[in-house]
């Protein structure tokens, strides 16, 4: 990747990264917490061009998201605590945009390995014509636990009779994103800001994917077929802030 010539400019951009599309209420933490991350693969003397890769693939952002998820996950007076999700209930895995949500690429081609081994089985389609293809039709499990992006980790309910009403295209309260997903996203979006002239950082819709890969598309071939225009993770971020705002 051509444009930065060593960590130590990638560090000073960082530092001081465009936070243009970023909510206000996400620059800080997002624009810190990507530039602990860069610090950190520089401590681990990180080759520069695996620091873009990584960046590129949107391996920070999970790695962040990731690491903010935990503690609202455990928070006994948080929304995690008051969730009526459980294994087998599965309307918020039906997708219904055409999209499925925004997931990077490292996220992508994890999905991917996951599901191409179960090239021929029944799907979730078998279940919902919009559900994910990575759920157990029959038991409607995710057959991609371990490999499910942010936006499925962080997404949960106190309602699952609102999850019913929003599987079928109305908007219900009751269920939605826990703040993690935000970081997430805001930290992508510092990420496609430092990288500018240098590498785009691509999106992918994660309905796509799963697609592609139960219906035995080549990775590079589901990632063509999946990847977002660059709005899209903009539309992304508006759509978080409006809910930051409420
Ligand atoms: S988000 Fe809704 S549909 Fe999904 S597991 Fe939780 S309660 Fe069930
Ligand atoms: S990947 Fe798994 S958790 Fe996410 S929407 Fe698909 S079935 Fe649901």
């Amino acid at each position: 990747m051509k444009g930065m010539k060593s960590l130590a400019d990638l560090q000073t951009k960082a530092a001081k990264v465009s936070t243009k599309g970023v909510p206000p209420a996400l620059r800080d933490p997002a624009r810190p917490a990507l530039l602990a991350w860069i610090n950190t693969a520089v401590q681990h003397a990180m080759p520069l061009n695996e620091v873009l890769r990584r960046l590129r693939d949107g391996e920070a952002a999970e790695a962040i998201g990731r690491t903010a998820i935990a503690p609202q996950l455990a928070d006994p007076n948080g929304p995690a605590a008051r969730a009526a999700c459980a294994p087998g209930c599965a309307f918020c895995c039906i997708l219904s945009g055409d999209d499925g949500g925004t997931i990077t690429q490292i996220e992508a081609r994890r999905m991917h390995q996951a599901l191409a081994p179960l090239e021929g089985q029944l799907d979730g389609r078998a279940w919902m014509p919009k559900a994910c293809p990575s759920l157990d039709p029959e038991t409607r499990l995710c057959r991609a636990y371990d490999a499910r992006p942010m936006i499925c980790r962080s997404y949960m309910s106190s309602n699952v009779a609102a999850c019913e009403v929003i599987a079928g295209g109305t908007p219900a309260e009751g269920a939605g994103v826990l703040g993690a997903q935000a970081l997430y996203l805001a930290v992508l979006m510092l990420t496609r800001n430092l990288l500018k002239g240098i590498t785009r950082v691509p999106t992918y819709s994660l309905s796509r994917i799963a697609v592609g890969a139960i219906d035995g598309e080549s990775l590079e071939d589901a990632l063509t077929a999946a990847k977002h225009g660059p709005r899209e993770l903009d539309e992304e971020v508006a759509r978080q802030a409006a809910v930051i705002k409420r």
